[in-house]
């Protein structure tokens, strides 16, 4: 058993420690496949763990990150075998299960997604649970019916990370995306993701009208609270929202008017216990419908070192897109 390098946070006296120290292997947890970790990223989750603002981590001492893409280094799970080129996201990563900032990874061969062909394993993790967060919400929105004839869709927190891919995957499919965003300054980068119009988000953060003018057909939220409300007062009859993030805050001071009086959905999407069936199929979704020169122009790459500054500004919401994080 060897030792390897991780980012390893503990209980303090008062909230937790970070450090990037090494690790051994046998104090890994259980699991039927071992993984050699090639990339990770920094999520807004991964933020709240590695600062301690959040109560995220529920075991101690935890591997940091939520996240990883590698190669399988051994298994007793049937389905895989050394060499195969995997994905994981979520499932207690970095709240209960050790977690991705790490050399190496075990974890259970059910939590674990083929590599699509077409993505390489930083193409994953530059997508990372940000991206496929924003492809369960366009599922979502296509379970329910909505097709880009149907009007206009917004996309909240857009200079984010599930913000930003979401805006690249709807315009790829044809929607007329609006953008919502507190960083107007973003506006180049966002239309050239694909947003046709840009919105500041202080027109979605005051208190929500019951009803008010009707200006999409849909849309993707990563905002949450006041913002939510008014995207739901505002959606077009039958229309839905794709409800995924709290960046702006955990509560929904909405009403039911927009649920009786206009017929509006509001879907709730949760990418860490989502079924394996849904993740595969999103997986393979984003393999073909986002566009990699987008991705590419979305994406920073940092190593391990930099990743607890990184949680930082990811929470200050200092970065734009995504952040890639090169283990070895
Ligand atoms: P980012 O930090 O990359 O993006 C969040 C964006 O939200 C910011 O860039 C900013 O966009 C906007 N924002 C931040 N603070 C506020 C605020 N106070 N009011 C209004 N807008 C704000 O995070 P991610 O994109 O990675 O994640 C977005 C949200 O989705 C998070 O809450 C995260 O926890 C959640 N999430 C949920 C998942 C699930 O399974 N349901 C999975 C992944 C993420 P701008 O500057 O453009 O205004």
């Amino acid at each position: 058993m060897g030792m390897f390098k991780a980012v390893r946070i503990d209980k303090a006296e008062k909230g937790t420690t970070v450090a990037i120290t090494q690790f051994d292997e046998a104090e890994l947890m259980d699991g039927d496949v071992t993984i050699r970790v090639e990339w990770s990223t920094v999520n807004y989750k991964d933020g709240l763990a590695l600062t301690g603002k959040a109560p995220v981590v529920r075991r101690f001492p935890m591997i940091a990150g939520i996240d990883l893409a590698g190669t399988v280094e051994t298994s007793s799970h049937p389905e895989w075998k050394p060499g195969d080129k995997v994905i994981c996201n979520g499932w207690g990563m970095g709240e209960t299960h050790l977690g991705a900032y790490a050399e190496k990874a075990r974890v259970k061969g059910e939590w674990l997604v083929r590599l699509p062909e077409g993505l390489t394993t930083r193409d994953a993790m530059a997508i990372g649970t940000a991206g496929y967060t924003a492809m369960l919400s366009v599922l979502a929105l296509e379970k329910h019916g909505l097709t880009p004839g149907d009007g206009p869709v917004v996309v909240t927190g857009a200079a984010g990370g599930v913000g930003s891919v979401a805006i690249a995957l709807l315009s790829k499919l044809g929607y007329h995306v609006i953008a919502s965003t507190g960083r107007i300054s973003e506006q180049d980068y966002l239309k050239g993701l694909g947003a046709a119009e840009i919105i500041d988000r202080a027109e979605l953060s005051g208190a929500a009208k019951p009803l008010a003018k009707e200006r999409w057909a849909g849309g993707i939220d990563s905002v949450g609270s006041t913002t939510l409300a008014n995207l739901l007062s505002m959606t077009r009859p039958r229309g839905a929202i794709a409800a995924c993030g709290l960046a702006g805050g955990m509560d929904l001071p909405s009403s039911v008017a927009p649920f009786i009086l206009r017929g509006i959905s509001l879907l709730g999407i949760d990418s860490v216990m989502c079924p394996i069936a849904l993740r595969r199929q999103a997986w393979t979704r984003l393999a073909t419908d986002l566009d990699a020169g987008k991705l590419a122009d979305i994406t920073q790459e940092i190593s391990l070192d930099g990743v607890v500054e990184a949680g930082a500004r990811v929470l200050a919401g200092e970065v734009r897109g995504r952040i890639v994080v090169k283990i070895v």
